[in-house]
């Protein structure tokens, strides 16, 4: 009998791990010994870093989407459905509507999900990028704005941790080309007592907001907003008017880590940082935004993890000990302005130093976002 991998998401990591996968252990996919299969909720493929573009007009959602199966490589099966429930006793993911997909190994890969909700009034007050949506409501709130009070405020946990930064940045240089900078009073804030959960790039920062004039407000962690008397109120007790409310939302895990009882509270799982193994059972690996790890919830972290996940599923299902360890490696390109970018890599053991801001690190980050395709589909 066949042995069974499923990779439980369609993303940036269970994209990178199916193809990898499949490339390696072709011949026994082709042999009737593996079988191979993705379940994913969308038959769209979302590039999500294209919605910092968007709030900006800068890129429209057509460019951000392709279908999942143009994407997989042909030894990959792919069955666009909802998984409600990791049925861990039987190996089986149950579908909506009752269908169960059997699994010798599992990839969890479903990523995370921006939770408005969870802030009192933010989604009747405030806007935010981290969806299509979200990030088109946005784009035309900016371009119907005159100036004022524009506010960023940040849940946690949230993916992306430079968006917020990146955004701020843009945001600044934008309004000068539009002629509104001198009417706009600009508000970064942050959760905790620096500018950034990074100290390298929180120390980067300071002096960056300081240049441009951006006001910033530390130990902020935003409790409630209040629509009506245009109100942004942080738990340490800072209250904020605005005119213009842009919100990093807190996010959450799926439901389906959390119907299935194998998340925290947060629907997170549990998640060995090395081997990428769920804590406590051998059968089950964790990639990406799905992880309780604390490290950047990022596409890089996503993709450098499907690198070690693919590799040990390989070696496993050859008979080797799948022994590749993942180091926390993260890459991110920060965007500065509308025209120059910084970088960061960094690990477990190495903290993350930003570059010198250039014209060149922006037009690779742009250039990176087109790429992305070539590299999820395995090709670069
Ligand atoms: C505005 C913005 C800017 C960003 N910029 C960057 C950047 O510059 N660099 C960077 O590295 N990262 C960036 N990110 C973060 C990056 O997009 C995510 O961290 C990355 O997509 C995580 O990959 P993943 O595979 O864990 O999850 P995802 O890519 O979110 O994929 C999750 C998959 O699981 C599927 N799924 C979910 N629930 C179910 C279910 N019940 N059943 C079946 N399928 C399910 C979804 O349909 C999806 O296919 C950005 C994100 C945003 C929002």
């Amino acid at each position: 009998m066949a042995q069974e991998v499923v990779v439980l998401g369609g993303g940036v990591g269970g994209t990178v791990v199916a193809n990898q996968l499949a490339r390696a252990v072709a011949g026994q996919i082709d042999a009737g010994e593996v079988r191979l299969t993705q379940i994913s909720a969308s038959a769209h493929h979302v590039y999500q870093p294209l919605y910092l573009y968007m709030a900006f007009d800068q890129a429209n959602p057509a460019e951000g989407r392709r279908p999942q199966a143009s994407l997989l490589d042909p030894h990959v099966g792919l069955i666009t459905a909802s998984a409600e429930r990791v049925d861990r006793e039987q190996r089986d993911v149950v579908l909506a509507g009752g269908r169960r997909v059997h699994y010798d190994y599992l990839v969890l890969a479903t990523g995370s999900r921006p939770a408005p909700e969870q802030v009192p009034g933010l989604q009747e007050g405030g806007h935010w990028f981290y969806t299509e949506e979200g990030a088109l409501r946005l784009r035309d709130a900016l371009l119907a704005f005159t100036g004022g009070r524009v506010v960023l405020v940040v849940g946690v946990p949230h993916k992306c941790p430079v968006a917020p930064l990146e955004f701020t940045f843009m945001l600044d240089e934008w309004l000068r080309g539009r002629g509104l900078r001198d009417q706009t009073e600009l508000t970064y804030t942050y959760p905790i007592g620096r500018l950034h959960s990074l100290e390298p790039v929180a120390r980067w920062a300071e002096p960056v907001m300081a240049q441009r004039g951006i006001r910033t407000e530390t130990f902020f962690n935003v409790e409630r907003v209040d629509p009506q008397a245009r109100t942004v109120v942080g738990a340490e007790g800072t209250t904020l008017p605005y005119d213009l409310l842009v919100a990093i939302p807190p996010h959450s895990g799926q439901k389906v880590i959390l119907d299935s009882g194998i998340g925290d509270k947060g629907g997170w799982v549990p998640t060995d940082r090395h081997t990428l193994q769920m804590v406590g059972d051998d059968h089950i690996y964790v990639c990406g935004d799905t992880t309780n790890l604390p490290i950047s919830k990022a596409g890089s972290t996503a993709h450098f993890e499907a690198d070690v996940i693919a590799a040990n599923l390989a070696s496993r299902l050859q008979g080797g000990h799948g022994s590749a360890r993942y180091d926390g490696k993260v890459v991110c390109f920060i965007e500065t302005g509308l025209s120059k970018a910084t970088y960061v890599a960094f690990d477990y053991e190495n903290p993350p130093q930003p570059k010198e801001p250039s014209a060149l690190l922006h037009h690779m980050k742009l250039a990176y976002n087109r790429m992305y395709w070539l590299t999820s589909a395995g090709v670069l």
